[in-house]
């Protein structure tokens, strides 16, 4: 292996001591205690260990945490109604619903009523928009903590070759627009591209995020370039036993690329500590304050 590995699970701890440091500093100075609201509809097991890691981050960062779980049939009305609660209640500085939702309820219909200024996972339209038009804006967390890994490796991405695989809101789409942001050069990939392998092999710096496990080989990746694996897919070995995988064959692309985040242990851990960056900004916005110095 020549690669370096890009720790996730020490740059995100690093990133949540600034985060807390300056919770205590806008306590402090401007009373202020930066306030995450968590709705959860439904018992799904993943979806429960994602809001209980949230929960006890968000505490330890010294914000206030509300965690609302509401049955898998709530109907649309009632979780509309909790939403415009949270969007009036002054303690409340981020809302950020549990995605999936259960099919009977309709995710965008839900997301647009969210108060865009308490928007802290990115997904309004007015936040999104505002991204793609290169307006300061509420950014998604995962792609977000792309970019400070990344920045780990590269103090400027300016003028770097930059592929991104995959086009989702969530992730590939925002994840495009911040790297625009940091003047790379960007190539966005999905299912219809043309001969993937060639597209990242003029790239500096890979970014997959696809949810197919291992698809982006070793012999893909320009030597020297820096990989972030978004993908987390569980896969059960011959002898029955699961692991988690991520969309990068790990072993064969760390022979080859000058830095790669393990999975798990990468991207993953960036997640919940940008939500937390992003409850702060939206604390102080909300509040008239400068953005804080995380
Ligand atoms: P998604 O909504 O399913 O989007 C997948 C994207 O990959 C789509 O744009 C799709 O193209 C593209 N794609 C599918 N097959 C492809 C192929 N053969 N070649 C090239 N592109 C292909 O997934 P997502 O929500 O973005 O998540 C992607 C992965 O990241 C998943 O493994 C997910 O678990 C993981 N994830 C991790 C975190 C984290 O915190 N680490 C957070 C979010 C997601 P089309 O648009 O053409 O269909």
């Amino acid at each position: 292996m020549t690669a370096a590995i890009i720790d996730g699970k020490i740059i995100a701890g690093e990133l949540r001591g600034r985060v807390a440091a300056e919770v205590a500093r806008v306590r402090r100075d401007h009373g202020l205690m930066p306030g995450l609201a968590v709705v959860l509809v439904g018992h799904d097991p993943a979806s429960q260990v994602y809001v209980r890691s949230k929960h006890k981050q968000t505490q330890a960062a010294g914000m206030l945490s509300f965690e609302h779980v509401l049955p898998a049939d709530v109907a649309q009305p009632g979780l509309l109604a909790l939403i415009e609660t949270l969007n009036r209640d002054p303690a409340v500085h981020g809302i950020l619903v549990q995605l999936p939702l259960p099919k009977a309820l309709d995710t965008e219909t839900v997301i647009n009523a969210i108060d865009p200024a308490k928007d802290v996972d990115g997904l309004h339209p007015n936040n999104a928009g505002r991204l793609a038009g290169g307006l300061a804006a509420l950014s998604p967390c995962t792609p977000l903590g792309c970019i400070l890994l990344t920045k780990s490796v590269h103090r400027s991405l300016e003028g770097l070759n930059a592929i991104v695989i995959g086009r989702s809101n969530l992730v590939g789409r925002p994840l495009l627009q911040l790297l625009l942001n940091e003047n790379a050069t960007v190539t966005i990939a999905h299912s219809r591209s043309r001969d993937l392998p060639q597209l990242c092999a003029r790239a500096d710096l890979v970014y997959a995020a696809v949810g197919r496990p291992e698809m982006v080989r070793g012999d893909w990746i320009k030597p020297g370039a820096t990989v972030i694996d978004v993908g987390i897919n569980r896969i059960t070995d011959e002898g029955g036993t699961t692991r988690l995988v991520g969309d990068v064959a790990f072993a064969e692309a760390a022979g080859v690329a000058g830095a790669i985040t393990p999975v798990p242990g990468g991207v993953g851990q960036m997640t919940v500590a940008c939500l937390l960056v992003n409850t702060l900004r939206a604390a102080c916005a909300i509040h008239g304050l400068p953005p804080p110095a995380v």
